[in-house]
């Protein structure tokens, strides 16, 4: 639809202050948005979003180019709306840009041929990750005998290190002689063509995500991406159990697993998890009432600082992907722990692609399903 004058948000764009604290806090001390860590300019934090959004409302915004460009030179993070004292809901405002640079035609080249991959439902398996997505295939049970899916989504295998975490997962369930079902013919769940601006296809994904699941026996999902999971939750299509599969875990182990090591570990929350699904506090809590000494780095939880792969950013911008997850690994080894626990395939590929021959090298990233099952 693009930016809309009748749309809830249209008030909003008109009460921003400009009080700066969506890119900066309060106390000066953290920069709240990667756009502002890279770019420094206002254009590219949540408060520049709402007056470019208000140009396109007034007929100011004719430079289609710097337009397309500028709306996802943005990590889709929701640092912003989750720091904004005036509750200003910045997200909507952010997709329904992108709505409007897909409407132009000004959508960068990365975008559009990844937008074209979800609608062709091409599989996004990274030939390091080929061979961990085999395992994991040969491990699952007949969807007919399951009880329960796991949806793995397109982050899941497109590195190794997502992968083998995943297959450390499968092997988990297979150990624990839990019958669950692989699907050959996943699909996308939508989070990633909304996210992008592409709303029409994302309908048709939600759609045929929620078709996909409703058809089939077993009651329950298990969603090993947070950002497939965020988009279940609130996709009231689907007629099954959704769950997150830390949550999972935690059923399994009966909230009681056997942690790798005490600590002190460092705890990297993924946004889509505290932010995307409302799980504000994250999920180090799981960690600590098993007696791990947890780190938190300075940003957290709610306000917790993206990896550098959020939608977009990561995408059409490298040096900006790069610099957001430099600035995220000296946070998160500034706590002192030299080992980094995370709940999100994309998360741990984009931290471990950056640590490589860098000071950070020697610091162990790993998945909580890793950590819990021995490191
Ligand atoms: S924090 Fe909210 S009110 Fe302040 S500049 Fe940002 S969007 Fe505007
Ligand atoms: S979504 Fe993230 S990167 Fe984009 S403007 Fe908001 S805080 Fe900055």
């Amino acid at each position: 639809m693009g930016i809309d004058r009748s749309a809830s948000y249209a008030f909003y764009l008109y009460t921003c202050n400009r009080c700066a604290t969506c890119f900066i806090s309060f106390n000066g001390e953290n920069i709240n948005c990667p756009g502002y860590t890279y770019f420094g300019l206002f254009s590219h934090t949540g408060g520049g979003k709402l007056y470019l959004a208000q140009g396109v409302l007034d007929k100011r915004i004719k430079e289609d180019t710097a337009f397309g460009r500028i709306v996802y030179e943005c990590m889709f993070c929701g640092a912003c709306e989750a720091a904004c004292p005036s509750g200003i809901e910045i997200i909507p405002v952010i997709k329904a840009l992108r709505e409007e640079a897909v409407e132009r035609g000004v959508v960068p080249s990365k975008v559009e041929s990844v937008l074209r991959k979800v609608s062709e439902n091409g599989k996004n398996v990274a030939r390091q990750a080929m061979l961990a997505y085999r395992q994991i295939q040969s491990l699952a049970s007949p969807v007919d005998e399951a009880e329960v899916v796991v949806f793995w989504g397109c982050s899941a295998f497109s590195g190794e290190r997502s992968a083998l975490a995943a297959l450390r997962f499968a092997q988990l369930l297979s150990d624990r002689r839990i019958r669950w079902a692989f699907l050959e013919k996943e699909g996308c769940c939508g989070a990633l063509p909304e996210a992008m601006g592409a709303s029409q296809l994302a309908h048709e994904k939600k759609e045929e995500h929620a078709n996909l699941l409703n058809s089939l026996n077993p009651p329950r999902v298990v969603y090993f991406s947070p950002e497939c999971y965020a988009q279940a939750l609130f996709n009231q299509k689907i007629e099954k159990d959704v769950l997150f599969y830390v949550d999972y875990l935690m059923e399994i182990f009966d909230g009681n697993p056997l942690p790798g090591h005490k600590g002190p570990v460092s705890y990297h929350d993924p946004c889509a998890l505290t932010r995307g699904a409302e799980v504000e506090e994250g999920l180090s809590s799981y960690l600590e009432s098993v007696g791990v000494e947890v780190k938190h780095p300075q940003r957290t939880g709610k306000h917790t600082f993206c990896c550098g792969g959020g939608f977009g950013g990561g995408l059409v911008n490298r040096n900006f992907a790069r610099a957001v997850t430099l600035a995220r690994l000296e946070e998160l080894a500034a706590t002192g722990a030299d080992t980094v626990i995370t709940a999100c395939p994309r998360c741990i590929n984009t931290l471990s692609r950056h640590q490589k021959g860098r000071r950070f090298r020697d610091m162990k990233i790993m998945d909580i399903v890793e950590f819990f099952t021995g490191g």
